[in-house]
């Protein structure tokens, strides 16, 4: 899969230099390419903002940097535009596995009060908020995208089974995990984990996930 990350501040990626998406992208399944907005501008001091057209607090980043980064883009065109905003539809697990079969996305970081929203309907871009709160821009929103969807890449996980067996795959939150040592400051591992038995593993499993939906996202279950 191809991505481009347009954004203000490029070395907030280095981040994705790191563990499985690092490894993914040196060895190819994933083609990850950071765009610096400003070195669009035509503004003699490079400016990407302005103030806001009818008032207000902040400043907006201005449409022709955008633009000009947006057009620079090979097959831009047909690519899955998007633009990480709080004011979008909050990003869900169904919603990664789809955006995982695209060929090409494009991801548009805002800052300070957002993006001229003519960029946003000219380019047609398809705004996606990571929750609901505000950060401080759209870098740690589209790096949390980008990680959701990469786990759906072919090869990039080692093993495929994360993937079934992890919290919102069945509908429900993943069932507590455990490791060695057997016992860790006086708590022991439930016996079941150490018995052998994977059928009573699996129905301890399910009833302690079906246990903590219902106690932390009761939502999931009357879906
Ligand atoms: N004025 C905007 C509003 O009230 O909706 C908030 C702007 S926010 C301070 C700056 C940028 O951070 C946004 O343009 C967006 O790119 C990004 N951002 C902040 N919170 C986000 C969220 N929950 N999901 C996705 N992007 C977010």
């Amino acid at each position: 899969m191809k991505i481009e990350i347009l954004t203000l501040f490029p070395e907030m990626f280095e981040a994705l230099r790191a563990s499985i998406i690092g490894r993914a992208t040196s060895s190819g399944k994933l083609d990850i390419k950071i765009i610096n907005i400003r070195d669009f501008s035509e503004d003699k001091h490079k400016k990407c903002d302005d103030t806001p057209f009818g008032g207000g607090a902040g400043m907006v980043m201005t449409p022709q940097p955008l633009a000009s980064a947006l057009k620079s883009i090979r097959g831009y065109k047909s690519a899955r535009k998007i633009f990480m905003s709080p004011s979008g539809e909050r990003l869900n697990q169904q919603m990664v596995t789809n955006l995982a079969t695209e060929k090409h996305l494009i991801i548009v970081c805002g800052h300070y009060e957002g993006i001229d929203q003519r960029i946003i309907d000219l380019f047609n871009l398809e705004e996606i908020s990571i929750g609901d709160y505000v950060l401080t821009g759209g870098e740690i929103p589209a790096m949390a995208l980008v990680d959701s969807v990469s786990r759906y890449i072919g090869g990039v996980l080692g093993n495929n089974e994360s993937l079934t067996e992890e919290s919102f795959s069945s509908g429900m939150l993943e069932y507590p995990q455990y490791t060695k040592p057997r016992e860790f400051m006086g708590v022991a591992v439930p016996e079941v984990l150490t018995s052998g038995d994977h059928k009573k593993i699996a129905e301890w499993r399910k009833a302690r996930a079906l246990e903590k939906t219902a106690r932390v996202r009761p939502d999931l279950l009357n879906k």
